[in-house]
Formats: C-alpha cells, structure tokens, sequence
C-alpha cells in the first residue's frame, strides 16, 4: 500500500526521496505557488520551478551520504561477487537483477563481476535517467538495460522489460527501520514474479536487533509530564494523553550520540527476527517474541533498535548498523546517517526486578514494527499498532514534547511569569500548543487568552484546558493575530502579551519571528505599559568543523572504480534550484568542532513594531581555531528578563575551540553551509552579512571567509 508508504515517510522525515513518486515532470516550466510565510504567516506566492518538489527531494535526501557510506559500498561488492562465483559454481549462468539501482551502481558491480545479463529497475524517474547515463558513462550500457519501473511493475518474457526470471538478486531498499521503504513487498512480490526458486539475494537476509531500556531522556519525547508550579498545584496532562500509545512513526536517531550514561540498559541486545530475502519465507506481517533476562531493577521505557545485514550466504561479510557503543567496530564504525538507529515506545511504564525474565515482542506490518514487553507472555495474536488517539502525539513532535518536559526551561518562565501576573491581568499568549496560558492561569490570571489557529493544536489545548479546571480562566480563539475584531478583548488592553515562541510552522529558527509579526499585529490592543514576553530575540551564530555533517554535500566522484560525477551534477543543479543553502538540523546528533566564538548577528527588538525597511547586520568574526570551514550554525535566543534568555542552541558560551557544546536537544538550529569549505586559521576572520526583510518574512545570509 503505497499510502500507508507515503504516509509513513512524510511523518518520519524521508531521508531518502517519496519512494512512491513513480514518475515527474521533468521539463524546466516555472509557476507560481500559494504558500503561507511561516514567519508572517501571511499567504504569499512564489515563482516556482515545476520541479521544485523532487529537486528540493534530491538535494535535502541522503542519497550522497549513501553512496558516501564506504562499509556498504564495499560489502554489496563483495556480496555480489560471492553470489555470481556460487551461481556459476553451481553451473549456470548468473541473470541478475537490481531493484532500486539509483545510480547503477550494484548492476555496474554486477556486470563488472561477470554477470551474464543484467537488469535493473528503478521507480524514481529522474534518478532511473540518470542511472542510464552513468551506466553508459562508465562503458556498461550493451551489459545492463535500466527499467524506469516500480519492480512490482516490471514484465518477465519474450517481450517483457526482462526475457525470464533472474537468480541474483541485489537490492538495498531498507531504511532506519528495515522495512520501512517497503522491503518486505518488494521482496514477496520479487519471489512470486521476478526471480527462479534457487535465487540468491544480496543481502542474503537481516537480523533486527532490540535492547529494552530505561531512559529519562527518552521517555521525555513520549509523554507529557505535570507541570510543576512552585507554590500552586501542578499542570497535570488529562488522562487519555497519559494513556496514549503515541504516535505511529518510528523516532529515528543518532543513537551513538546518547551516552551510554543517559540510559539504563534492562536487558542486552535481543536478536529478534531475521528475514531471509534468499528464501523469501517471511509475510507481510508478521510476530516474534523473545524472554530475556532483566539484568538490573528498573523501568522499561522503550526499545532501541539497530539491525544487521548477512551480505552473503554463508554469513561471513556482516554490516551492522548498532550505535559506537555497542558496535563490533566500536568508535570505529563507519558513520552514516542514511540508516541511524531507531526508538520505539512502550506504551506503559513497566517496572521490572533484576534476575526475572520478561517477553518481548516485536510485530511488524508491510512497512513498520513496533514493540511490546511484559511480565507473561503476550498472546500470540495481532498486537495492535500503537496509535494516537489524544491528539498530542499528532501535533507535538517528540522534540517539541521534550522541549514542553524540559523543566529549567519552563522554571525560567515560571519565574518571570510569576513576578508579573495578576488576577485582573489581561494575559495573551501566542505560540502553538503552549503551556505558559495553563501556567499563568495557576498563577492566579483569570483572563488569560490563547491564539490557536491550528485545528487540531486547538483540541489538545482544550482538552489540557478542561482537565486542569481551567476553563473559567482560559479562553481558546481559533484565529491568528492577524485576523482577530476589534473587540475580542472587551475593551480591555494587554497587559501580559506572552509567548515561547514556538509555532508548529516554523522550520528554520528564525521562523518562530512570527511572535514579533503578531505582536505588530496586536500593537493597538497593548496596554502602554504591556509587558512583552520575550522582550527580544537574537541570532546567534558559531563557525563549526563537522566531523561528518558535510558529507551531505561532498560530491562522491568515484564509488569503488564507477564514476558518479553525473549523479554529483544532478544534486548540484537540485540545490541550486531547491536553494537549500540554510538547513535545519538537530546539531546534537552531529558531532562538530567549533573554529569561532559563539557571536551575535543581529538583534530583533520584540517592545517595538517589526520595522518596514529591510535591515542589514554587517560584522566580522575572529578565527580561533584551526580547520575546515563547513558552516556556520545559526539559532535563536530569547530574552525574557533582564537577566534570563533562553537558548535554543548550546547551554553555555563557547569562547574557544571546543567539541563540547551541549546544543539544545529539543530544537532544530540552521547551518548554513558553505560548500567550498576554506581551511581558517587562528587569526583569519570571517566576514557576515545578514539582511533582515520584513516585508517579505526572510533572512538572507553572505558569510566570507576573508
Ligand atoms: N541501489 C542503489 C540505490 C539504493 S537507494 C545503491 O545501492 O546505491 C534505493 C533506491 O531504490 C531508491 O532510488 C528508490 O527509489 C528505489 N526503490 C525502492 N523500492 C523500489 C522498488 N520496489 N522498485 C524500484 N525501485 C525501488
Ligand atoms: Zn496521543
């Protein structure tokens, strides 16, 4: 079901492109688009290449960082190779065919390794084109015929896109979490239709392994925690969020990058299911259940996951996407961040004794797994897919969760908040999905007032609304700043005009500046001596070396002899036209070294109006360390008193070269890259420009490095 598929991807992030795009308009039509500015939040339209959509998929997917990932290159080689010699020892001939080839590289492996024919399908068009052309550029092109097909769609006969079943074949379309790109039909369709009884698959098959943990950390991105209020009773979450089984999707991290300190393993790595693709035996859904010992008294939290790849049939070339901390290579493992490693869930809280087993259970459908754990066996039935149904889970990311959890950030406007409201005060809050109208309403306001122009943002509020017996206190409108009459507030001028700012919208940092354009939009209904709340926002910046973020945009050049510079051009001419210069990324995943001092770039002065004019922010950056310039990270900080900010990038100031920079976990920063990466050296500086356009809603940067 490519729906579910689709789905699926656009909820986890698609690290790769929409897998069930079959074909696109290739031609260079330009037309104009409606969108909404996430920063003024005014409808706007944009002049837009026709193929914006799947160029921008190109540019920001992990395709490079695959063809990148050296370990995987070399394993499917050899696994290829090692399958060509058995089916040749066996006496026949080796028909192969490659599902997925992207840029040809498994069918020029193939060929290269003596296959007697050659194959390959390929559902993403423009990259099935560009597969033609790289396969023709290397010399392959009277060895391998490219099918622009999904391979569910691919004919076998005489006159069909292949002449018979093949015997090899080699694919790799698995995700983070196996299955997710939809391996599991494809293989299933394959061992019907595509290929002969003694096929040998490379991989050969898949082993998924599951470690039960408990972790404060983790836990903090499933369920809301009560909000404590020194001095007045806390703000609980209604029930039947603390009863949800959270959302469907797959949390998909740098698992590495989580000390082993900030987890509690219950139990060692269980091997929990493996796929043979060779045999083909497994089905569309499917249940397995492991005991294991509890190795220490604890609270099950979740499940890590990681898997590993058998490339070969006797299993002896193995590639195993475990975290550093478990991996056979340890810190030496290859890194990559087209497979990371995965997050399930559990429902409850299950607390458990050292020494007593306890079941696990995995299930998994066409696309997905999930997880449970108990005290006594699970019955061997359908266990049902968790599934959302507070609401919560759907517009909260788990970020977003961790940062409403996030207590020394809720303490700081606690405190300020606490010093201001009044019973009378007129208190306005506008962010998505707040708690700070619920806190001022504890703090004893009784008017207080909460945008939410979100739907469904709007429901969950409501309902935190009516569990904390709040409802006399808070009032829910459904517009935003922009739209609101003349008298909503009865006359009556803000006193308190607060917000986090957080908005579901905002992609990059500086989107959440749709605080300032609300507030301008507010600017009659303010009292003169209304308290805004942040007072004003900065943008700060630091010059950073990446230890592997900048493979993203390295061009790969050569894979294990094949020339793939044409795929290079086309992800250049993808973010030249996507304009993805500026990227949002959570940085605590991505190791990187700073070469700067953290410095501010410009200011933005929320007790006025957002100015009409575009401004400029010019300034120059002493080098202090030594290395590649890969980018500078960009985040926000907001001043809520005269001595409190809150940051949304590193905790602490950073004056000289360090690794050690603790970036907010709970929001994504910009890095904007700069793709010849200069080598700078202590004394160097780098030059900024940063242009400030109201009117339009945009931030554009110029960084030299002088
Ligand atoms: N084989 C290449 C590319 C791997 S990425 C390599 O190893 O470098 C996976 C590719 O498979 C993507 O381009 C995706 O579009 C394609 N794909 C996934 N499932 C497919 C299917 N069932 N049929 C055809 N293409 C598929
Ligand atoms: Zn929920």
């Amino acid at each position: 079901m490519y729906t579910s598929s689709l789905t699926r991807r656009v909820i986890s992030n698609t690290r790769r492109w929409a897998i069930s795009m079959s074909s696109s308009e290739t031609s260079e039509m330009r037309h104009l688009l409606a969108r909404v500015n996430p920063m003024t939040g005014s409808n706007e339209w944009v002049v837009e290449d026709a193929t914006y959509d799947y160029h921008q998929e190109i540019a920001r997917s992990a395709y490079t960082d695959m063809l990148h990932d050296d370990e995987r290159n070399k394993k499917y080689y050899e696994g290829i190779r090692r399958a060509i010699r058995v089916m040749h020892e066996r006496g026949k001939k080796a028909h192969v065919l490659d599902i997925g080839t992207g840029t040809g590289l498994l069918s020029m492996m193939s060929a290269e390794s003596g296959a007697d024919s050659v194959h390959a399908c390929e559902a993403f068009e423009p990259i099935a084109e560009a597969a033609k052309k790289i396969i023709a550029e290397n010399g392959f092109a009277d060895k391998i015929k490219v099918v622009s097909k999904r391979s569910t769609e691919v004919t076998v006969g005489p006159d069909g896109d292949i002449p018979h079943r093949a015997n090899i074949l080699p694919a790799e379309v698995f995700d983070t979490e196996l299955i997710g790109e939809g391996a599991v039909p494809t293989y299933l369709h394959a061992h019907r239709h595509l290929l002969q009884e003694d096929c040998i698959c490379v991989p050969h098959s898949a082993t998924v392994y599951a470690q039960v943990i408990q972790s404060d950390l983790i836990w903090e991105w499933h369920k809301l925690q009560p909000i404590k209020i020194p001095g007045h009773s806390s703000v609980k979450p209604p029930a039947k969020m603390d009863a949800c089984s959270g959302a469907a999707s797959v949390h998909d991290i740098q698992l590495s990058q989580v000390s082993p300190e900030q987890f509690q393993p219950i139990t060692s790595p269980l091997a929990m299911m493996d796929f043979n693709f060779s045999r083909g035996d497994f089905r569309e859904s499917g249940l397995a259940t492991v005991d294991a010992d509890v190795l220490t008294e604890g609270i099950c939290h979740g499940i890590f996951m990681w898997w590993d790849l058998s490339m070969d049939t006797e299993g002896e070339i193995r590639l195993s996407t475990a975290p550093s901390w478990a991996h056979p290579d340890g810190e030496e493992a290859q890194w990559r961040d087209h497979w990371m490693q995965a997050v399930y869930f559990f429902d409850q809280p299950l607390q458990v004794q050292k020494g007593e087993r306890i079941h696990v259970t995995l299930s998994h459908d066409d696309y997905s797994m999930w997880f449970n754990v108990g005290h006594t066996e699970l019955p061997k039935v359908d266990i049902e897919r968790p599934i959302c149904r507070c609401g919560a889970h759907v517009v909260w990311s788990r970020p977003r969760i961790g940062m409403l959890n996030d207590a020394t950030r809720t303490g700081k406007y606690t405190q300020v908040l606490q010093k201001v409201v009044k019973k009378e005060s007129l208190c306005v809050s506008i962010s998505d999905g707040s708690m700070l109208p619920l806190i001022a309403a504890r703090l004893g306001a009784t008017q207080v007032y909460t945008l939410e122009p979100n739907s469904l943002c709007r429901r969950v509020m409501e309902d935190m609304i009516k569990s904390n017996n709040l409802i006399d206190d808070i009032t829910v409108l459904n517009q935003n700043a922009q739209e609101l009459p003349n008298e909503i507030f009865k006359n009556q001028k803000i006193d308190v005009l607060m917000g986090e700012p957080f908005f579901i919208s905002s992609i990059l940092p500086w989107h959440n500046l749709h605080f300032w354009y609300a507030r301008t939009a507010l600017a009659s209904h303010l009292a003169d001596s209304a308290l805004i709340l942040p007072c004003c926002a900065r943008l700060r910046g630091v010059a950073l070396e990446f230890e592997h973020l900048w493979k993203f945009h390295a061009p790969v050049g050569d894979i294990e002899g094949f020339d793939v510079r044409i795929f290079d051009s086309l992800v250049q001419r993808s973010s030249h036209i996507s304009d993805a210069a500026t990227e949002p990324h959570h940085l605590w995943e991505y190791p990187s070294r700073t070469l700067t001092a953290d410095f501010d770039l410009t200011e933005f002065d929320f007790t006025r109006r957002v100015p009409t004019d575009t401004v400029v922010q010019k300034g120059t950056v002493e080098v202090l360390g030594d290395g590649l310039c890969h980018g500078i990270a960009l985040w926000m900080e907001y001043q809520i008193d005269e001595n409190t900010w809150i940051s949304t990038g590193p905790s602490h100031p950073l004056p000289s070269p360090t690794r050690d920079l603790r970036w907010d976990r709970h929001s994504k920063q910009g890095v904007h890259f700069i793709k010849s990466n200069p080598r700078v050296t202590p004394g160097g500086k780098i030059h900024f420009e940063v242009s400030f356009n109201p009117s339009q809603g945009s931030l554009h940067f110029n960084f030299e490095v002088l």
